[in-house]
């Protein structure tokens, strides 16, 4: 067993303590003699430190291994002032920062309580392979299908979009706008066409993106503001440090994330300035 302040230790050495780089991870794991999973159990106190549980104060932590060999923490999200939807939970936090840093495949997942049904439907989005092991409280994995049996997901839907791509990045410096255009064309959204994409940016002048992540059962959907929040706060910043925000959305879509977005900034930061483009033309895919 490491003791937890170690792991601290190491984790808030990095940039940013949510991500974890391979070669730590082997370093780690060789030096203590212990296994990849068995590190992403011992891991999960720090991500549960790592909340921002306002609303409940009850702390949820994951780890999650990616296919690079990365780890990548997960905690949830709460927004006083909002509706409960509008909360990330700790596996959406985990998968999306995986994603935002180019994994394309998750191994395993250990969290502080099992997953609700929330994120076992969001995660049927992501897991399209049903090999994901999932570790709760060191019990043995279980995979995804069996902790969600006779499940509804893409494949009911006729649909085989990879929900973990390459993301698209600026080959420049690029405006806010652009960077929330670039965002957007990122997005998964199969089942509305409608891809949208959000750009941050800090009293620092550091940039923050979020693609909208869709779901086969709509409402464990991701916004772009959510996933560029949960980009925001893996790099340890503020809301309050937010001073421009721009949404970019497509032309002709059926849903827009205007309303909500705009909503949800003026509560977590009030000082911040809202503007939308439009500059995705109608029927990107
Ligand atoms: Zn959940």
């Amino acid at each position: 067993m490491i003791l937890p302040s170690l792991l601290s230790a190491v984790c808030l050495s990095y940039s940013t303590p949510f991500v974890i780089p391979a070669e730590t991870v082997n370093t780690l794991t060789e030096q203590i003699s212990i296994t990849r999973e068995e590190l992403l159990q011992q891991l999960v106190p720090f991500a549960q430190s790592l909340a921002r549980p306002l609303i409940s104060n009850y702390r949820v932590g994951v780890a999650l291994l990616g296919k690079s060999g990365a780890i990548y923490l997960g905690v949830n999200l709460e927004f006083p002032g909002m509706p409960l939807n509008q909360t990330i939970h700790a596996e959406q936090f985990g998968v999306a920062c995986a994603r935002q840093h180019g994994e394309t495949s998750l191994i395993a997942m250990a969290g502080s309580a099992a997953p609700c049904g929330h994120c076992r439907q969001f995660l049927n989005e992501v897991d399209d392979e049903g090999t994901l092991q999932i570790y709760v409280a060191n019990t043995e994995g279980r995979t995804l299908p069996s902790l969600l049996p006779a499940a509804f997901g893409p494949k009911n839907l006729g649909l085989q979009d990879k929900f973990m791509i390459p993301l698209s990045l600026p080959s420049h410096p690029a405006s806010l706008e652009e960077r929330a255009r670039i965002a957007a064309l990122s997005s998964h959204a199969p089942y509305t066409l409608a891809k949208s994409g959000v750009a941050l940016e800090t009293e620092d002048g550091k940039v923050y993106t979020g693609s909208y992540l869709e779901n086969a059962a709509f409402n464990p959907s991701l916004s772009p503001l959510h996933t560029a929040l949960i980009a925001l706060v893996a790099d340890g910043q503020s809301y309050t440090s937010i001073q421009r925000a721009v949404l970019c959305e497509q032309r002709g879509a059926k849903i827009s994330h205007e309303a909500v977005s705009c909503e949800l900034l003026k509560q977590i930061a009030p000082g911040a300035s809202f503007a939308k483009t439009m500059a995705i033309p109608e029927g990107t895919r």
